[in-house]
């Protein structure tokens, strides 16, 4: 496929199709057909991302990264997609690796050229564009975390949310909940509600728990915990220290 041919003819990505044709017209000029080739990496978790990319024929895979030799795919992007949406949504670096998956066209764009377009947004869209993110960050690396990191230290993560969001020490969890949350049986939720106990980080009992030792409890979690909450803090700035917090 020629880039003069792609340019001139109807997108074939159909993200990119779906647009009025004058707008698809406007912004023709900064897209730039490339080859992406499998087992390239158009961004690196942490990574600045230069460019935004929509697949005409190839196919990108989005992966969660946790530790050195784990990763989770968390998404897939093809025609129908844009690898990138972090630039979109207002953040310039990514939590997650985009990797080529299958050899194909793309048309790619310069992240400034589409930040330039979202700087157009309300700052309410802007503000839920953002929004947006932090949720995505969350969603993608619980997925990892339920895949790679024991319940035990996922617990903990999740009770650490539950505890910043309550803004008390203490507050109400069945084990029903909680097995549903993390997706283990009861027995599983108690054995490891007892170890935090155990290490006197938490009391739980009849349903209620209390946070008792909170940098005990953040040593506990897996990484994910401090990941998730950069995400947010990072827009909204951090949260003052509540109860048992030190
Ligand atoms: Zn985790």
């Amino acid at each position: 496929m020629s880039n003069d041919k792609v340019l001139r003819g109807p997108p074939a990505n159909r993200l990119l199709a779906a647009l009025p044709p004058k707008e698809f017209q406007r912004l023709r000029p900064k897209l730039e057909l490339v080859t992406l080739t499998f087992g390239e990496i158009l961004y690196n978790a942490g990574q600045n991302i230069t460019h935004v990319h929509f697949p005409n024929d190839s196919i990108v895979s989005l992966l969660s990264v946790v530790g050195e030799r784990s990763s989770l795919e968390v998404g897939i992007v093809g025609n129908e997609g844009m690898a990138g949406l972090s630039v979109f949504m207002g953040v310039d670096i990514s939590r997650t690796q985009a990797l080529v998956q299958g050899t194909g066209t793309a048309m790619r764009m310069r992240s400034e050229a589409l930040r330039t377009e979202s700087d157009q947004l309300s700052p309410l869209h802007r503000l839920l564009h953002r929004y947006s993110h932090s949720l995505m960050t969350q969603i993608s690396q619980s997925a990892a975390c339920n895949r790679f990191h024991t319940v035990n230290t996922r617990l903990a993560r999740w009770m650490l949310m539950t505890h910043d969001r309550m803004g008390e020490d203490t507050f109400q969890l069945t084990q029903d909940f909680m097995s549903n949350m993390l997706g283990v049986r009861r027995e599983g939720v108690s054995k490891a509600a007892g170890e935090l106990q155990k290490q006197k980080l938490i009391r739980y009992s009849r349903g209620v728990i209390s946070v008792l030792d909170r940098v005990g409890l953040e040593n506990a979690a897996c990484k994910c915990y401090q990941i998730i909450k950069d995400e947010s803090d990072s827009f909204l700035g951090a949260r003052p220290a509540v109860g048992s917090r030190n």
